[in-house]
């Protein structure tokens, strides 16, 4: 159940400086500094850096997010690719989820100096609901649906992480140009997942060529706790991309 879950009010009461304290701006922690103070400093900083909106005190900002990131096979793999990307797994389940903070904390505490595995960080949400309260508009330019529960009877299907609703969130959270990833071994749920997303006016599917030419792609299947399942059991994985397309202009 996730009744004792919390949430932020909106993404600038997130502690993003203590997920990733790496990327914290020097002059100041986000822990020992006021919402108000936070935000005086960001108007001082006049949008230098990589403030985005609702995001102060950091240098950078979270540009990826795994939902449902199980274990975290994606994460760790993605971590080192591109070590300045800022990286969150939201995950539901509390075990699992303390075992990727606990996991971040053993391989950030093992390989000190580095910078190695700073870039991540897993945070318990149940992310059907208030995701916008975490990532301000236009923040993210990856989202990643690796591997979604399939729900598979139908009175089940509201309880997927793919709906009109939840595609308009997305397309919110999301900088046009970025790219919803989506993997699945259960043909009904690809289907579900392209159908959404294909009629979602936020959104445009990704060509094949360009989708089989992602690198992510590759570590999507290969990766991911149920990618490596799904190997070896010798099943088929769905792959689909869709580009959130360009906001229509003002009239
Ligand atoms: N993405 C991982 C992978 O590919 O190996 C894990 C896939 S697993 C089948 C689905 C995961 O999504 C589970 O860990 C589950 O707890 C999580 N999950 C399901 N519904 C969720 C929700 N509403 N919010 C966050 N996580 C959720």
């Amino acid at each position: 159940s996730d009744h004792s879950l919390t949430y932020p009010k909106c993404p600038k009461s997130m502690d993003w400086g203590t997920l990733f304290p790496a990327f914290v701006r020097k002059e100041q922690t986000a822990s020992d500094t006021s919402t108000e103070e936070q935000e005086n400093r960001r108007a001082q900083n006049n949008g230098a850096g990589s403030d985005v909106d609702g995001v102060a005190g950091m240098t950078k900002h979270v540009e990826v997010a795994d939902i449902g990131c199980g274990y975290g096979g994606l994460l760790f793999a993605l971590s080192a690719k591109t070590p300045e990307t800022l990286i969150l797994g939201l995950e539901i389940r509390t075990s699992v989820t303390e075992f990727v903070q606990e996991k971040i904390k053993a391989l950030r505490s093992q390989n000190q100096g580095t910078g190695l595995y700073q870039n991540i960080s897993c945070i318990r949400a149940n992310t059907m609901k208030f995701l916008p309260n975490f990532f301000p508009a236009r923040s993210l330019s990856k989202i990643f649906l690796c591997f979604p529960d399939p729900h598979f009877k139908a009175r089940k299907h509201k309880a997927r992480i793919v709906s009109g609703t939840l595609c308009s969130e997305y397309a919110y959270v999301m900088r046009p140009g970025g790219v919803v990833y989506t993997i699945t071994d259960v043909q009904d749920l690809h289907e579900w997942m392209v159908g959404h997303f294909a009629e979602h006016p936020g959104f445009e599917r990704v060509s094949e060529e360009e989708t089989e030419a992602d690198e992510c792609v590759a570590i999507m299947k290969g990766e991911t706790e149920e990618g490596k399942k799904v190997e070896r059991n010798g099943g088929k994985k769905f792959v689909a991309l869709f580009r959130r397309a360009e906001d229509p202009p003002w009239p």
